[in-house]
């Protein structure tokens, strides 16, 4: 058997401060990499391993980073194993990371591993391992000391390929084929009573992989999206609805989280979750009008009609047939004109014989090439009436042609097609059309288009404390000036977008749901501000999971500001009782964030929704102006002015203290600094990436 088997892939992350520093303190790798090679029936290989202090936000990142859904082709972890932090001791937090990362609970392998070392030592009670499923991985703690670890190990090792392979979206009916005892026999197990094998049965509930998503599943509502539904969407539904993550507001504030149950996410991780999430761009048709400028194409423009359409001239002055010499210097008779007018019967011209032309005029037929009147003289003339007035004026009968030069055929002339050829690809797909965008389509005589349907955001602030600024009225202790809204609702209007103000909300969980319901029905995307923190009013994430039936996606990012943004998708039914998904930001309360995290992971979100590649802000290299300080922990997005200097360098200037409350950092600023983490400050001088949020600044006067 076990030579036929795949070979299942191992992470093994080692949690242990000391370990983290010294790594050479570290024995319990080699133990489990030792029980994976005796152990394991040659079905396994260590594919990663890893050494983290005792920090939950470490252990988070390097479990999520492993158990990410991969692309097809691309090889998953089947099975990470951690080792250390399971105790008592005020540092041993493993378990508690863990938790909240896992999507299926496996509380069966933690009873295995329980009552394996019980049998060993009573001290096997002070081990608080937790086993479970993320995605398509499956996770379990082991204790730190590397005998613990290692008959912790032993006791589920045989039993692990099953649950691996079945996490991993392997067909359970195949797996099953041959019965519990046939899956006994496989993993080398004896059975030992009915017990087990009645609790192996019941852990298979029939899943089945689903081809198109490997876990992180956005749209399992939506019946627009062309998925098959008899497959498995469920881990993340099952997160939602039976288990939210979120403080339940009904126990009161002392049974709350003291420390956020959601996963610190990278920036990229939390933007490439929200690119998944966003539904796709609905399309509508538009007559092609000045005011399409700023909207976006969802189709490719072909040129129906060749531009120019007739053989116009470029100049003005006297079309020629060059005879084959090339020499066009003497005197022509001028035999007819040509005017930038509509003219349906211009005689032909022959050799010997000029005709005057004016910039864009037809060229009469037989002419090939435009002589410019600078290049000739008048040379006699004669009477005739003025087609229109009447009026008798003496009109050119023969011109000189000065130039030596040989004349080319075909110069000064512009061919048919030649400015827009004839089926060329004139706008593609996605083009934000602007001013020439419109040029384009009216030269070729577009009348309507199909563009992208333009997204709809609401925008709310949420707090008992929040006052509408436009109330002309003194404070009282504890009130606050809504200044978020009226910040997002001027980011969101200059970006081009159309947002629906939908006021204030108390933080009262059922003004919350109703606000939030009006909200989601009008609006593609809604954006909150606060009550995303830890205290007992912090209402959003309870009220999108527990009142709404939402998903949220993420509920922490690693960044500064705005560690406790919230994304979420929540089922909406519209009004002709169909079901979409609706996208919730809750961004933070304090202004800088919020300003940060809208122009952070908002934009993209709308520009996604607007079909606007690529998304979000631009980024520039930037040399930095004097010294900044870092953040130890948390990557930072530094309020910046980047002005293009003398020498062509563009130079950024911090708009200083950069307090999260203090919405003046964005004042002035025209870029985000992307500042890593890190224990000192960044030189002047050196390198960083910006995002621009403005126009940049110019020193050269
Ligand atoms: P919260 O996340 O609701 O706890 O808010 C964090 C901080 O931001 C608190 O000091 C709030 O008073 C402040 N805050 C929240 N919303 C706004 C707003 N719309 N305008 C100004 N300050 C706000
Ligand atoms: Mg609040």
């Amino acid at each position: 058997m076990s030579s036929q088997c795949p070979t299942l892939r191992a992470a093994i992350l080692v949690v242990s401060t000391t370990a983290a520093k010294d790594p050479s303190t570290d024995a319990a790798q080699a133990t489990l990499r030792s029980v994976f090679e005796q152990d394991g029936g040659n079905q396994w290989m260590v594919a990663e391993t890893q050494i983290v202090s005792d920090d939950s936000a470490e252990i988070q990142r390097q479990i999520t980073l492993w158990t990410e859904p991969v692309d097809a082709g691309k090889d998953v972890i089947n099975l990470v194993v951690t080792t250390g932090g399971t105790g008592f001791a005020v540092a041993d937090r493993t378990p508690e990371a863990v938790s909240p990362l896992l999507h299926k609970q496996a509380p069966g392998l933690v009873h295995g591993m329980l009552s394996a070392s019980l049998a060993i030592t009573p001290f096997a009670m002070m081990s608080r391992p937790v086993a479970g499923v993320r995605h398509n991985t499956v996770i379990i703690t082991l204790p730190g000391s590397p005998k613990g670890a290692k008959e912790n190990l032993q006791a589920v090792i045989k039993t692990l390929p099953h649950a691996c392979l079945q996490a991993a979206g392997a067909n359970s009916r195949t797996l099953h084929s041959g019965g519990v005892k046939k899956l006994e026999q496989e993993a080398g197990l004896g059975s030992q009573g009915q017990a087990q094998a009645q609790a192996h049965t019941h852990a298979h509930t029939h899943t089945h992989s689903h081809h198109h998503d490997h876990g992180h599943n956005c749209h399992r509502h939506t019946h627009s999206h062309g998925h098959s539904h008899g497959h498995n969407h469920g881990n993340l539904v099952r997160l939602t609805s039976e288990n939210p993550k979120s403080n339940d507001p009904s126990l009161g504030p002392s049974r709350r989280h003291r420390s956020s149950p959601y996963p610190m996410l990278s920036v990229d991780d939390a933007l490439s979750l929200i690119a998944k999430c966003i539904p796709s761009p609905t399309t509508t048709t538009a007559k092609v009008t000045p005011d399409l400028v700023g909207k976006v194409l969802a189709q490719d423009v072909y040129a129906t009609a060749p531009v120019p359409a007739f053989r116009a001239s470029i100049v003005d002055g006297y079309a020629v047939v060059v005879p084959p010499s090339g020499h066009l210097r003497g005197v022509y008779p001028v035999v007819s004109t040509s005017h930038a007018t509509s003219s349906s019967n211009l005689s032909p011209l022959k050799e010997g014989q000029i005709a005057r032309i004016t910039t864009g005029a037809p060229l009469p037929p037989g002419a090939n090439s435009v002589v410019m009147v600078e290049d000739t003289v008048l040379i006699t003339t004669t009477k005739t009436t003025h087609q229109t007035t009447g009026q008798e004026i003496e009109e050119e009968s023969s011109v000189e042609i000065l130039s030596d030069d040989i004349v080319k055929p075909g110069a000064n002339i512009r061919e048919i097609g030649s400015d827009i050829p004839l089926n060329t690809l004139l706008l593609p797909s996605n083009t934000l059309l602007s001013p020439a965008s419109i040029g384009l389509l009216s030269s070729i005589g577009t009348q309507s288009i199909t563009i992208y349907s333009p997204p709809t955001i609401s925008i709310l602030s949420t707090g008992d404390e929040i006052v509408d600024p436009s109330l002309p009225r003194e404070l009282s202790l504890g009130e606050v000036r809504d200044c978020n809204r009226p910040t997002l609702l001027s980011a969101i209007s200059q970006l081009g977008f159309t947002p629906l103000d939908i006021g204030i909300v108390s933080d009262k969980t059922n003004h919350l749901e109703t606000t939030l319901r009006k909200a989601l029905r009008q609006s593609d995307i809604v954006l909150t501000t606060g009550g995303v923190s830890m205290g007992e009013f912090d209402l959003l994430k309870p009220t999108i999971e527990r009142s709404l039936g939402g998903m949220i996606h993420f509920g922490r990012v690693n960044m500064k500001p705005g560690k406790p943004t919230t994304f979420a998708t929540v089922p909406v039914k519209n009004n002709d009782g169909t079901k979409t998904e609706k996208v919730i930001f809750g961004l933070p309360g304090n202004p800088a964030s919020a300003l940060v995290t809208f122009y952070l992971f908002v934009l993209p979100a709308l520009h996604q929704l607007a079909g606007i590649t690529p998304v979000g802000l631009p980024k520039v290299p930037v040399v930095l102006g004097h010294d900044f300080p870092l953040d130890k922990s948390r990557p930072e997005y530094h309020r910046a002015v980047v002005t293009v200097s003398k020498d062509g360098r563009l130079l950024a200037t911090s708009t200083g203290e950069q307090r999260s409350s203090k919405v003046g950092s964005m004042e002035g600023a025209n870029a985000l600094l992307c500042m890593p983490a890190g224990p000192e400050a960044l030189k002047k001088g050196e390198r960083v990436e910006a995002l621009l949020v403005g126009e940049l600044r110019s020193d050269l006067a």
